[in-house]
């Protein structure tokens, strides 16, 4: 299993799967950035989310 670091901060247990920007933070999975209330913050940062882009990590 993945060491911590690079699970979702939200659910824990899924990888992070996406760059939000524009705070540039990998910190969700795509299942928790789905359900974010609306208008989507950053979890780590609180920063408002304008973006939201794949990231691939092995
Ligand atoms: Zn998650
Ligand atoms: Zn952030």
């Amino acid at each position: 299993s993945a060491p911590d670091s690079q699970l979702c901060v939200v659910c824990l247990s899924n990888p992070r799967e996406l760059v939000l920007l524009e705070c540039g933070h990998i910190c969700l999975c795509a299942d928790c950035a789905e359900q974010l209330p609306r208008p989507r913050k950053c979890p780590v940062c609180r920063q408002t989310i304008t973006r939201i882009i794949p990231t691939f990590i092995s």
